[in-house]
Parts: structure tokens; sequence; C-alpha cells
């Protein structure tokens, strides 16, 4: 990702004390406090700071995004069975619920980027996932939201980031839904939550995107 490792500007100046928890979260080795992102359809974003318990991440809600979106799909259908050209309708139903959905995607990316910022000398943990660029225009008949919706909100949450000199790191994602944030075992994975089946964790079921969040800030530490 370019530009996306660059370290920040701003950093404990831009910090309000007041925000700060009581049990500090753990730190990067170079003193920052990695802050992970799991991104989805479900939920549009999970943040958490590694180290931290599931129920203290920060979750977006991506329903809106989604009713937005089935909205498209399904008057793109009914004017696809029009018997005239509705070419010029489509273009500008497209149009307008691309500029919704990109309204919802701001404020996502804003509530991130704040939470982020909430804790001292924060790092935005992303996952390296390289999706490929889909144009809405090419979605508008698909059931498959995610394939223009998740790289859509992570290049604005990199854009973003940048813009207020939040360093960003990218990690391995892999498995990342699978691991338990606890102990680090592949759990099982059910619809929305991940079950650990290791004896002894703590864990048991956990939200899997939470999970995911608290995993993936963990491996900008090398936990
Ligand atoms: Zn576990």
């Amino acid at each position: 990702m370019s530009g996306a490792d660059q370290a920040g500007q701003e950093t404990a100046a831009a910090l309000d004390p007041a925000h700060e928890s009581p049990t500090p979260p753990r730190r990067h080795g170079t003193g920052y406090t990695a802050v992970g992102v799991d991104l989805g359809e479900w939920y549009l974003a999970v943040a958490a700071p590694a180290g931290r318990e599931p129920d203290e991440a920060l979750v977006v809600s991506g329903e809106e995004v989604r009713e937005q979106y089935a909205a498209l799909v399904g008057a793109t259908h009914a004017l696809e069975e029009a018997t005239f050209d509705t070419t010029r309708g489509q273009s500008q139903l497209v149009a307008a619920v691309w500029e919704s959905m990109q309204a919802e995607i701001s404020d996502g990316v804003e509530q991130v980027v704040e939470y982020a910022r909430q804790f001292p000398t924060p790092l935005l943990v992303l996952e390296d996932l390289y999706y490929s660029e889909v144009a809405l225009w090419e979605q508008r008949t698909s059931r498959e939201l995610g394939a223009w919706l998740l790289p859509a909100f992570r290049e604005a949450l990199v854009v973003r980031a940048n813009e207020v000199g939040l360093p960003v790191a990218n990690v391995d994602p892999k498995g990342s839904t699978q691991q338990c944030h606890v102990c680090s075992e592949a759990g099982e994975v059910r619809e929305k939550t991940l079950l650990c089946t290791t004896p002894d964790c703590p864990v048991e079921e956990v939200c899997r995107d939470r999970s995911a969040a608290l995993t993936i800030a963990q491996r900008a530490i090398g936990e």
C-alpha cells in the first residue's frame, strides 16, 4: 500500500488524556498502540487494540450500506425488465446510491480513526489483502456487495489515516478469522462467532469479527 506505512506527524500531541483507559493497551516494539481493524459486510468495521477484551472493540454496523445496496440491486433488476432502454435511469440510480453509500463509508471511517486516536501513539493495523478493483456500476446486478464495499472502505480508511497522520501497518491476513485472539489456536468458525476448542482457554465462544480485530492488532506487535 503506497504511503500507508509512513509514520504520522500527529502523535501524542493529538491525544486527550481523559480518553485513556485505566489498563494500558499493549504496545508495539516501537511504542505504538496497535489497533487492529477487521473489515466485512455484516460489520463494516470492527476495531480493537491489542491485549484488550472483545467487548471494548468499536463496531461499525454495515446495515445501512447493505440496505442501500439491496435497494440498488432490486431497482436495477426492475429496470432491466423494462421494454425500453433504461441505461440512463440505471446510471442515475447507481450515482445516487453510490453517493449515499460513500457517506456511510466516510462516517464509518471517521469512527474508526477517532477510536484509534484515543489510544497513546496509535498504529492502525490492517490485513494485507489485495482486492480487485470493481466499480459499483459493474456490481449493480450482483449479490456480492463485498467486492465493491471492502476495497472502497479500506481505501477510504487509509486515505483518512494518512490525512490525520495516523500510521498504518499491514499484517498477514492468513487465518485471522479462525484464530482465537487469546490462545492463538484455530477454533471452530460459526456464522458470526468463533468457538475456541482449546482446553482451559477462557474464550469459549466469541464474536468472530471482534476476535479477528484483536488478532490483527496482535500480529503487528508479534504476538
Ligand atoms: Zn482460545
